[in-house]
């Protein structure tokens, strides 16, 4: 079983990355920021709390987001492994997991971080929203906050999969399938 943390900066390309990844290993594939979208767009008692948060760029809080992804996983309870995406940001999410992962025999494999600067990442992130419409992805502000989440809130979780020997880093520049073929090349030196 593997179960798989993509990392990296917002527009660093873990959406992209881990359909891909999951096709190839028959992951599960759980993309915190989808779920909060799906749940806002039905309008859902979890929409109306994340929205807020959201729409400013803001990490919605632990409690919540914890909570969900614990009853993602748990609705998967056939999956050979899973592909976390967007999820842990906090250190207590990160710690979350692991309780949670191992109260259930289980435990995360590896992380690999997509490393791109944070110049490309925005005209990136505004070119992608122009297509989807996301409102947190055409505000240079908002994007701007989002960044200021990860380097407060999320960059310290690479010290914490450092110390447990399960950080790996690629290029996240390139073709799609180069990059695919990093990570590819990672998941399989390391299983
Ligand atoms: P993403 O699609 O991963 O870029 O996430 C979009 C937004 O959803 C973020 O800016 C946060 O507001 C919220 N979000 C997604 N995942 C998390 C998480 N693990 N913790 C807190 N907020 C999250």
């Amino acid at each position: 079983m593997i179960n798989l943390i993509l990392f990296g900066k917002p527009g660093s390309g873990k959406g992209t990355q881990a359909e891909f990844v999951k096709n190839k290993y028959n992951l599960k594939h759980i993309s915190t920021g989808d779920v909060f979208r799906y749940n806002i767009s039905k309008q859902t008692e979890l929409g109306l709390l994340a929205k807020s948060y959201m729409e400013k760029g803001d990490l919605v809080p632990d409690n919540v987001t914890i909570k969900m992804l614990e009853a993602e996983v748990n609705n998967s309870s056939n999956a050979n492994g899973f592909i976390f995406d967007g999820f842990p940001r906090t250190t207590l999410q990160a710690e979350m997991l692991d309780e949670f992962l191992q109260s259930k025999k289980l435990s995360i494999t590896m992380t690999i971080a997509l490393e791109v600067n944070e110049s490309v990442l925005v005209e990136r992130l505004i070119s992608r929203g122009k297509d989807s419409g996301r409102a947190d992805d055409q505000d240079r502000t908002k994007i701007q906050n989002r960044f200021n989440e990860y380097n407060k809130k999320t960059s310290t979780l690479i010290n914490y999969y450092k110390s447990q020997n399960k950080f790996f880093e690629i290029e996240g520049y390139g073709e799609i399938g180069e990059i695919s073929q990093r990570i590819f090349n990672v998941i399989d030196s390391n299983t």
